[in-house]
């Protein structure tokens, strides 16, 4: 069964690749089906977002469609940056300039700087949404340690662990991580939905 992963993040589609491999799914992304204009992620919520995403891109193509909505939720800062995440530091924010704003902000507080990733993953095929949420708790240190991963990777370590998740290979990070859980939970949902 094809989806299409309505995403061109290439860390999170390793990621769901993954969650899918060894399976009768086939995940193809929206690097394969370019023509989908900017989708305005306006939700309150990582689930709204997410079912935004997927309807979206579910009404363009009508291929059954998996989308999540995710981000790094820090207690010192009352849950920033949320769903904001992607873009904490401006709409077309990088990675390392939206590292560098959370740092900054972070140095006025003492550590730990506990924290949480949160995803919300969602299928949708036309008719209905299936929905699963899960998160990875861990904290934020100053200096970045290690090159894999993407996003607040580097700056992450997750409970229990001292490396950071940018320290994790993608088999370790996806045995812990938010999105991993989360779409490991969907896949066994669409499992039984289709009796696959
Ligand atoms: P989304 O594409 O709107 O879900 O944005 C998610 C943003 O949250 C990413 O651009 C990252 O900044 C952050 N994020 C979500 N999941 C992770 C993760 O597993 N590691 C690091 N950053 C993440």
């Amino acid at each position: 069964m094809k989806l299409l992963f309505a995403t061109t993040n290439k860390g999170k589609l390793k990621e769901v690749r993954k969650v899918f491999s060894e399976t009768s799914f086939t995940i193809v992304s929206l690097e394969d089906y370019p023509s989908v204009p900017e989708i305005v992620e306006d939700g309150q919520t990582f689930a709204e977002n997410a079912k935004i995403k997927a309807k979206i891109v579910y009404d363009l193509f009508h291929i059954p469609t998996l989308a999540d909505d995710s981000g790094l939720s820090v207690d010192q800062l009352n849950g920033e940056p949320g769903v904001f995440s992607a873009r904490y530091a401006g709409e077309n924010a990088t990675d390392e300039l939206n590292n560098k704003l959370l740092i900054e902000k972070l140095s006025h507080f003492p550590e730990p700087h506990l924290a949480k990733f949160i995803c919300s993953a969602v299928f949708y095929d036309g008719e209905n949404f299936i929905l699963a949420e899960d998160i990875m708790k861990g904290k934020i240190i100053n200096e970045p340690r290690g090159v894999n991963g993407f996003g607040y990777d580097p700056f992450f370590t997750a409970e229990g662990y001292s490396v950071t998740n940018g320290e994790l290979s993608l088999e370790e990070k996806n045995k812990i991580s938010h999105r991993a859980k989360a779409f490991n939970r969907l896949h066994e949902m669409i499992r039984e939905k289709y009796q696959l």
